[in-house]
């Protein structure tokens, strides 16, 4: 199935001709610029499945001097272009919509500085970033962001979607943590904003719009991103609740219980857990099968291995004797911990393997949450899985439509249901995937008129061809 959006390639942009590959292998050399075929199909395809471009040409650049070459080569030509991290976005965001120049950044991937008393990392945007956590993971430290998608997705992704994740709860928003980009406008000029100081309150702080901005205004090119020390004591444990209420008082509590130790908290409903328990290999709910209608991780870090412990023990007694709790075990090592984050992170996964599945990444006042998910569920009756999971510590729900394959009237019954739905609670209809293509035109239903031509205005000034990932994140109507 594709995705259900039809739109006109804008005719102001040029196509590509041999002086162009010509041009483009002086910059980057032969091997750089590809053409090949499996990889092209590769690149167009998004991580889904679902959306899937027709570009001819990849980019490789391996240095900002040479980002910074393509792009004004591309704003001369008037080429759009789409620029590419580890292709894990799931908004459609990072492959091209039409013939676009995708620019793929995997081949800058050094690691520039570390220093250890600051805890303050700066890299290239093309690191993988699960590389990044294994290289500060020998030095002490740990990534302030985790997800899913780890094995792949690159810190410059990450940094352009401002992913959140698993660890949100604890040590917050990429703009707390990036101190300090570089990225490439689409004239090719090199912003300097690599900055790795916490403290710098002169003038307005540039990097922010770049942070979550998806590649629509710039590439970035390398970050810099504070890291906290690797704690010794980590601790987690994987609860069933009966109803939603009780995980949501069961938040409260955890904020409130554990406080400074808290570091993840998840949650998913047996409709998920049915679906990675069908779906992945080797999986296994590690509670004995019974009426359990929600799951909920608690993971708690610090520094006192047996006073955490005890800590959760004493917490987990506690609400299991007043009912907040129906059942629950602890990880004892850390293959078992890895099998508990596994059900939770292989929800994506599993759902993707179902076959055809609507996705809708929410902020929702947390009391109202789950009354969506179960009004949905009486919408679309028995035709279709309808799934909730996320990340409940951050009021940010993952409500998810599987079907066998995608149905146009199926998905008529869901949008604009669900944005009207999400609006009216003043919610955000994408807590931490972005826009992409999929919700360029929906943006209005969290955001105000005048946000978005103001928006508008700053991409038309940095961007005045519009070249940087066009159909995406503002309506096309406006920007083209
Ligand atoms: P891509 O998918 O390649 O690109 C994403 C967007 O950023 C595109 O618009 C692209 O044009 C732009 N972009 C990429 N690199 C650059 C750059 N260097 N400069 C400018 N623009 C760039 N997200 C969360 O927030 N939380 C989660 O918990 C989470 N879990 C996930 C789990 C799974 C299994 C999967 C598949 C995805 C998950 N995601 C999650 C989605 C998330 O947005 C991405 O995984 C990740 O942040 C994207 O990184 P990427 O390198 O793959 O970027």
């Amino acid at each position: 199935g594709s995705a259900p959006i039809v739109m006109q390639r804008n005719p102001m942009f040029s196509t590509i001709n041999a002086d162009d590959i010509t041009k483009f292998k002086e910059i980057l050399g032969e091997k750089n610029v590809v053409q090949d075929e499996e990889v092209l199909l590769a690149a167009n395809t998004d991580w889904m499945q679902k959306y899937k471009g027709s570009s001819n040409l990849l980019l490789q650049p391996r240095t900002t001097e040479e980002v910074s070459q393509i792009l004004k080569y591309c704003n001369s030509r008037c080429l759009a272009v789409v620029p590419q991290g580890g292709n894990t976005g799931l908004v459609g965001g990072s492959v091209p919509v039409f013939d676009e120049v995708i620019i793929n950044m995997g081949s800058m991937k050094n690691i520039i500085s570390f220093d250890k008393v600051s805890g303050i990392l700066v890299c290239e945007a093309g690191c993988i970033l699960e590389n990044l956590v294994s290289f500060l993971d020998n030095q002490g430290f740990v990534m302030p962001l985790d997800l899913g998608a780890k094995g792949s997705c690159q810190i410059g992704g990450n940094v352009s979607t401002n992913a959140g994740g698993l660890r949100f709860v604890r040590y917050g928003s990429l703009h707390g943590n990036v101190l300090g980009l570089e990225a490439v406008l689409a004239n090719g000029t090199v912003l300097d904003m690599l900055g790795t100081l916490r403290k710098d309150n002169t003038g307005y702080d540039l990097k922010h719009l770049f942070i979550g901005s998806e590649g629509s205004l710039g590439i970035i090119s390398k970050v810099s991103i504070l890291t906290p020390p690797k704690l010794s004591s980590v601790n987690l444990a994987f609860l069933a609740c009966k109803d939603y209420v009780s995980c949501q008082n069961l938040l409260l509590e955890a904020k409130r219980k554990l406080g400074n130790i808290l570091s993840a908290f998840e949650f998913l409903d047996s409709h998920s857990m049915d679906l990675v328990l069908n779906h992945l290999e080797g999986v296994r709910n590690p509670l004995p099968p019974s009426m359990h209608n929600f799951y909920v991780l608690i993971e708690t870090t610090g520094s006192d291995q047996s006073y955490d412990k005890e800590k959760l023990e004493a917490f987990l007694l506690r609400y299991m004797e007043v009912g907040l709790i129906s059942d629950g075990v602890l990880a004892q090592d850390i293959n078992q911990a890895f099998s508990f984050w596994r059900i939770r992170e292989g929800v994506p996964e599993a759902l993707m393997k179902a076959g055809a599945v609507y996705k809708y990444d929410l902020s929702l006042p947390i009391e109202k949450m789950y009354d969506l998910v179960e009004e949905m569920r009486m919408r679309l009756g028995p035709a279709a899985k309808v799934v909730g999971y996320g990340h409940l510590g951050d009021g940010n729900l993952h409500l998810n439509i599987s079907l066998p394959e995608y149905d146009d009237t199926v998905l008529g019954q869901v949008e604009p249901f669900v944005y009207e739905w999400t609006s009216k609670h003043r919610g955000s209809i994408s807590a931490e995937h972005g826009l992409g293509l999929m919700k360029a035109n929906k943006i209005h239903y969290s955001k105000s008129t005048e946000s978005v031509h103001l928006m508008v205005s700053i991409k038309k000034l940095l961007d005045p061809n519009g070249i940087l990932n066009p159909y995406k994140v503002l309506p096309s109507s406006l920007t083209s």
